[in-house]
């Protein structure tokens, strides 16, 4: 596996495997591997001639009092994990070479990041955006994967590089859960034993509004107004948000009918965790 740390060598890398006709997968991740993660170098591994795997943890996507900082950064734990995996290229850019001084340009994509997560992270999306449009531009993959974790970041993605016309194809992977239910996420390292237990909360209620949906179940004020009192007889857990969408216009569906997302943004002590489930109604 090769290291690359400037942008100028992984334009070389590159150009060079374009030319000899070989596909390029590509998984962006801000490291601290889980097997979330592994599964999509897994897939791109099976789909493509290589892989590359970027670990940038964003300053852009972070709001002024958010967890920049304390994000877990575990380079050498997560070389090894990727040299395991079979990945060809890991690309580990520096904010100061993404961002050089004076930066002035960014993508922001509207109305899809006015919902959810975007409401409660305003930044959030346009730092995501932009750093994947310039991971995009450097590494020049063909294919790219993302994780249905961060549902609304996926569709945001997909959006961004049809309107932009960039010519990459993204796929969008299944979640990846803990033996117990709780999603995947390199923020669970921040939760205590107790919050650990709590945390299996997002997926219960996930799993009752399934349930109440596949016995029939239509109504949205119903079901969230259960699963937030679910949720709330947990000790550490604040809702941030909960809510049932369109999965094409990220907005509030009045009935359940058509492809819905019901997604969750729960603080479990002062970890911001989400989950969410997507559903095809009749
Ligand atoms: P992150 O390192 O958190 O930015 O995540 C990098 C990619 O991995 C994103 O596309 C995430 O959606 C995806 N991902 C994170 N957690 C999971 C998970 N539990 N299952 C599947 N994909 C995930």
């Amino acid at each position: 596996m090769r290291i690359i740390r400037t942008i100028a060598s992984m334009h070389v890398w590159s150009n060079r495997l374009r030319h000899s006709n070989r596909r390029i997968g590509f998984v962006p991740t801000m490291g601290y591997l889980h097997q979330g993660h592994l599964s999509l170098v897994k897939r791109s591994a099976e789909e493509n001639d290589a892989t590359v795997v970027s670990i940038f943890v964003n300053p852009l996507q972070f709001g002024p009092n958010e967890d920049f900082k304390k994000y877990p950064r575990t380079p050498k734990r997560d070389e090894s994990m990727l040299r395991e995996a079979g990945v060809d290229v890991c690309f580990y850019p520096s904010a100061d070479r993404m961002y050089p001084a004076p930066y002035y340009t960014s993508v922001n994509v509207e109305y899809l990041t006015d919902t959810l997560c975007g409401r409660s992270r305003p930044g959030h999306f346009r730092g995501v955006a932009t750093v994947v449009a310039k991971l995009f531009n450097i590494v020049k993959p063909h294919a790219a994967y993302f994780g249905q974790k961060d549902a609304q970041q996926a569709i945001v993605i997909k959006k961004m590089a049809s309107d932009l016309n960039i010519d990459v194809d993204i796929k969008i992977m299944p979640i990846i859960r803990e033996r117990d239910g709780l999603a995947m996420s390199s923020r669970n390292s921040y939760l205590n034993k107790y919050q650990r237990e709590d945390a299996v909360i997002l997926y219960k209620s996930l799993r009752m509004a399934r349930r109440m949906i596949n016995e029939g179940e239509r109504s949205p004020g119903l079901i969230i107004g259960k699963i937030k009192g679910l949720i709330t007889r947990r000790d550490s857990a604040k809702i941030d948000y909960c809510e049932i969408v369109d999965t094409k216009t990220l907005r509030p569906v009045a009935e359940i009918k058509g492809e819905v997302l019901i997604a969750l943004a729960v603080y479990i002590g002062r970890t911001r965790l989400i989950d969410n489930f997507k559903m095809r109604v009749n």
